[in-house]
């Protein structure tokens, strides 16, 4: 790898905002420091017009394991657009070609040799310092010819449509600098920007998509998971907790709660209409969920439902799903086909654990035919029917356990009461 000494960092969204800008250019920062100060401490990130530069003290320049530790952390930094290891140094053209030199010079050779033919290549320029005195065009004229110039027509070539290395330089009011190569990162806005939310994470494929999806947005999340012990497996938890841990990397770290929904769902299989009860343990759901939100400052729940997938997600019933608590319910995937969730999950590496086989709490005692389109009062009627529905409610709440590597423990008393 070329002798890097910098990182350039380009954002998207960030710069159409206007006096709050700089909050999130700080955030954004903060992010990229916490992701990264493990394995790359005393990294100075400094913020130039519309980009954050990221170097080592002196300019060192990065090794070939933190290139590639950075690169795989810096993708997930919500905010970033993209970046690229680059040669940072004076904003004069001799510093330009300079660099130029040194980079290509062992990449090229290596193409030579592995194409064997001419090496295809362009050069990138961008000039955001107005008073450098070459244009953006004359840039690459000259760093093009300079390259042609180093390797003779026989082993090298421009070739603006179709180049096998694109060389690009962006001058700035305080420093030049080259790459050779974009790592795309996720775009959205940095993790913190925007108020916490609390995700309801099933172990399904939907759920930890939707609440990436939220995270992009700037949301920092808690996750919240039902399981029916004894009626389902305790597994169904640790792999929830294993999927939590995946997407626990967008983010500073989310605590996953663990609520077991049995004595609940058994009052509603026993005094309810069957038809009902993937509603109504959906609105339990929400209710404790909801709880968990007052006590822990989270401003709303995030759910994988989408419209149409399954019984309990037509407009109706969510509509009623939605009546059981004053809360805000985000719903990342409503508009999405399963093929592009799927695909989702896949890049954010969910996908393979979600479809491991396993129980899951809405299919206890679940009817063979739900309602598809229930009515908010029939809905109600039937929760009228379940003696002590609240002191339940409340009593599944006041046993959530807090998730950890070592399986499910009690929450610290000074944490959760009521
Ligand atoms: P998923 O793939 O996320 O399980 P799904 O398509 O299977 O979604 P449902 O099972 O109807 O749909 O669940 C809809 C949403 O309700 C889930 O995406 C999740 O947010 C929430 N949910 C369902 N079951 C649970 C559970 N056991 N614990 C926490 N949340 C749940
Ligand atoms: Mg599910």
């Amino acid at each position: 790898m070329a002798s890097y000494n910098s990182i350039i960092c380009r954002y998207n969204e960030i710069a159409t905002k206007g006096n709050n800008r700089s909050m999130f250019e700080n955030t954004l920062i903060r992010n990229m420091k916490r992701m990264t100060k493990d394995r790359v401490p005393g990294l100075n990130y400094v913020k130039m017009r519309g980009r954050i530069f990221i170097h080592k003290n002196e300019f060192d320049v990065f090794t070939d394991e933190e290139q590639d530790y950075l690169k795989e952390r810096l993708k997930d930094c919500f905010g970033l657009d993209s970046f690229s290891f680059c040669i940072e140094g004076e904003r004069t053209i001799e510093a330009v070609l300079d660099h130029i030199k040194n980079a290509v010079k062992p990449l090229f050779e290596q193409l030579l040799e592995k194409f064997g033919r001419p090496v295809k290549f362009r050069t990138r320029a961008r000039r955001s310092d107005k008073s450098f005195p070459l244009r953006s065009k004359e840039i690459e004229i000259e760093t093009a010819t300079m390259i042609e110039e180093m390797f003779g027509e026989n082993k090298v070539r421009v070739d603006l449509i179709n180049p096998d290395i694109s060389i690009g330089v962006e001058i700035r009011e305080k420093n030049s600098t080259i790459f050779l190569e974009t790592v795309k990162a996720r775009g959205g806005l940095p993790v913190g920007s925007n108020s916490p939310l609390l995700g309801m994470l099933s172990g399904g494929i939907d759920s930890p998509v939707a609440c990436a999806m939220a995270m992009k947005r700037g949301c920092r999340m808690d996750f919240l998971t039902f399981h029916s012990y004894p009626y389902t497996p305790i597994e169904s938890v640790t792999k929830v907790w294993r999927i939590a841990k995946i997407i626990n990397r967008f983010q500073p770290h989310g605590v996953l709660y663990a609520c077991n929904l049995s004595e609940v769902q058994k009052l509603i299989r026993d005094n309810c209409d069957p038809k009902f009860r993937t509603v109504l343990y959906r609105r339990m759901m929400m209710r404790i969920a909801s709880k968990l939100c007052r006590k822990h400052n989270l401003y709303g729940i995030v759910t994988g439902e989408a419209i149409g997938q399954v019984a309990s997600q037509t407009v109706v019933n969510m509509s009623v799903i939605d009546r059981a608590v004053p809360d805000l319910i985000v719903r990342p995937l409503c508009g999405m086909d399963k093929l592009e969730t799927i695909a989702r999950a896949e890049d954010i590496g969910t996908f393979d654990i979600s479809i491991e086989p396993m129980a899951d709490s809405c299919t206890v005692f679940a009817p063979p035919s739900p309602v598809i389109h229930a009515k908010l009062h029939f809905v109600e009627f039937e929760e009228s029917k379940i003696p002590n529905m609240d002191e339940a409610i409340q009593k599944a709440f006041d046993e959530i356990k807090l998730v950890t590597d070592d399986g499910l423990t009690d929450i610290p008393s000074h944490d959760i009461t009521d």
